[in-house]
Order: C-alpha cells, then sequence, then structure tokens
C-alpha cells in the first residue's frame, strides 16, 4: 500500500510522511474513523514507509526486500491484530501474547517493530491495561497503531498517549470519479451511490461491487412510484416482499451488509427519492437529481405533490425508523409507512 494511492486525507498523509521524514515519529498512533474510511490502508502505507530501506521524501520505494514483504503483507516486522473471529472483544491474553510479550525482541530484520490492531476498540479493560504499559516506555524500535471506529471507547490514558488521526469523508465528486474510473461505474449510478456513501469510499465500492443494492434499488423505486395506484392487497403484497427480503438480507452477510443492513438502506433510499422530488419541486432543475434515469416520475411526482405531503413523507420515515428501533410489529411498522407514500403520492 502506497500513499499516493489514497485518496484524500491529505492532513494525515502529510503529518505521517514528516514523521518518517524527520525521523520524529510518536510510539502510538491512533487512526479513528467509520468502517471503510482508509483506517488500515493508511496505516500500512505509513508502516510501509517507515520500513523502507530507500524511502522517498513521499513515500515507501516499493522495491526493495522490506517493501516487497510489507506489501505482500509478509513483512515479519509489521504485525497485525486483531479480534478472534469468535469472540466480542480483544482480550488481554491476546494483548500480552501479541503485542506486550512480542515487543520485547527485537526487530527480525527491520528498522522497526510495527503493530497494527484493528476495531482496537474492542479492546476489554483489561487489555487496554496491559496494552498502556508498552504504550508508556515503549522500546525505541516500537510502534503501535491502534485503528478505532470510536476512539472514545479508549481509557483517558491510552488517549493522551497517543497521537490522534481522524479520517476526513470525501467529497461526492472524488467517490464518483473513483467509481468511474476504477470500477468502470456508469455515470448516474456513479452519482447516485456517492452520495449514497455519504463520503464513505469502502461503503462506495461495496456498494457497486453487490448486487443486492441495485435489487434493493429497484424495490424502492417500485414502490415510491407505486404506492399512489395500490390496493389493500397489493399493499399486504408488498409488506410481505419487504419482510421477506429482511429476513434474508439477516442470515447472508454481504460486503454491504457490514455497512448497513437491508432496511437501513431502504429508508435511506426512499428518503433519497423524496428529496430529489422536493428538489425538483423547489427548483426545476433536473442537472441537481440523484436518480437522474428517473428524471420523468420525478418531474411528475413534484408537480402532483404537495410540499405539505412531502414532509409528511419525510416524519413518515423517521417514524419508521423510530418504531423500528423501538421492535414495534415489523408488517405494522411498514404498512404505515406504504400508507404514508400512497396518501401524500396522489
Ligand atoms: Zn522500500
Amino acid at each position: 500500500m502506497s500513499f499516493a494511492e489514497i485518496i484524500g486525507q491529505e492532513d494525515a498523509k502529510n503529518l505521517l510522511k514528516n514523521a518518517v521524514k524527520s525521523g520524529n515519529h510518536s510510539h502510538a498512533y491512533i487512526f479513528s474513523g467509520e468502517k471503510g474510511s482508509g483506517k488500515m490502508m493508511l496505516a500500512e502505507a505509513f508502516a510501509t514507509m517507515l520500513q523502507c530501506e530507500n524511502p522517498t521524501d513521499d513515500d515507501a520505494c516499493h522495491e526493495c526486500h522490506s517493501c516487497k514483504q510489507a506489501l505482500s503483507r509478509n513483512n515479519p516486522d509489521i504485525i497485525y491484530v486483531k479480534r478472534e473471529d469468535d469472540k466480542s472483544n480483544i482480550g488481554v491474553d491476546v494483548v500480552r501474547e501479541r503485542i506486550v510479550n512480542d515487543v520485547e525482541i527485537k526487530p527480525y530484520s527491520n528498522k522497526y517493530k510495527i503493530y497494527i490492531v484493528d476495531e482496537a476498540e474492542k479492546m476489554n479493560q483489561q487489555a487496554q491495561n496491559a496494552i498502556l504499559k508498552t504504550i508508556e516506555e515503549p522500546p525505541e524500535y516500537a510502534v503501535i497503531i491502534l485503528l478505532t471506529a470510536n476512539h472514545n471507547a479508549f481509557l483517558q490514558t491510552i488517549l493522551s498517549r497517543c497521537v490522534l488521526i481522524q479520517m476526513k469523508s470525501i467529497d461526492t465528486n472524488s467517490i464518483k470519479k473513483i467509481l468511474q474510473t476504477k470500477y468502470e461505474t456508469v455515470d448516474y449510478q456513479a452519482e447516485m451511490v456517492a452520495s449514497f456513501a455519504q463520503g464513505n469510499v469502502g461503503k462506495a465500492i461495496a456498494l457497486v461491487s453487490d448486487s443486492n443494492f441495485n435489487d434493493v434499488k429497484n424495490m424502492v423505486l417500485s414502490l415510491c412510484k407505486k404506492a399512489n395506484r395500490m390496493d389493500e392487497q397489493q399493499m399486504a403484497e408488498e409488506v410481505k416482499a419487504i419482510k421477506e427480503e429482511n429476513e434474508r438480507d439477516k442470515k447472508e452477510n454481504s460486503e454491504v451488509e457490514k455497512f448497513q443492513g437491508f432496511m437501513d438502506q431502504m429508508l435511506d433510499l426512499i428518503t433519497l427519492w423524496f428529496k430529489d422530488v422536493l428538489l425538483y419541486k423547489a427548483t426545476l432543475n433536473d442537472e441537481l437529481l440523484l436518480f437522474k434515469e428517473n428524471t420523468f416520475d420525478i418531474k411528475e411526482q413534484a408537480s402532483s405533490c404537495s410540499y405539505h405531503g412531502l414532509n409528511e413523507i419525510i416524519n413518515a420515515i423517521s417514524d419508521t425508523r423510530a418504531r423500528l428501533n423501538a421492535n414495534v410489529n415489523f408488517e405494522l411498522t411498514i404498512m404505515l409507512l406504504i400508507q404514508a407514500i400512497k396518501e401524500n403520492t396522489r
């Protein structure tokens, strides 16, 4: 992994590159950001450059022995520590064995010994106390990088001794460009997905690589367009279909599912649809729409729906989220949502 491959995160990249160049790096870092924000890529680029035998001003050389080992994740002095699959947290035993005791042994063939701890917030209190000793008095060659989605879960004593780097969200246009160039996503799809991912590159990539997302999108489009013509029978069938899809989604564990479950995706997409309708109604500008391939339907709804009605739908979506969180009966909750869309899109 190289710094050049990482999109955005300029401040973080500069800080880390300068740390390597000056030889003034810290012994402990926290990289904080949601899943998909690129923490692991950044940690690997930093570790590779630190270990590189001939780094340039800007990056590792990617040609020396150490770099080659790092690129194939076989560098004996870059150690990955993560939660075991069957455990909900990272226990003190793992931290002692993989880090606290291991760090006493000198690097095998590199300048440093670098530990990259994934989901580090999952270290329980005992584990955090164990790693704290290493962070307080590290051997000269040790660098510890804690990756986390929530740095507030760390003990204050850990936070105060680490350099905190917070991942930034990436602007929609840059994500759109990545999807178009690297993933050959068609224009309108790239724009929709980029907005939907809200600055999270990893999520955007998972979305375009996942066929389920398209199914969810089609389901939502059909519901938003046809709700006003549905009779009782069709509404009941729609509720049933959504329930089945939700249950199927819970069993499978797709890439996208790691970011967001079916119902969240669905409700976000319905929100985006009606925001498009509202936006067109207010501006009469179809350039701004996300669902560009559905411009015709959006224009039609924009002219037939009132502002009040569209607002009612947006409110109904947030009621739906609240009811799902409160475990209100699933079928009832979905029926109320469809009813709200039907009544306000006449
Ligand atoms: Zn190198």
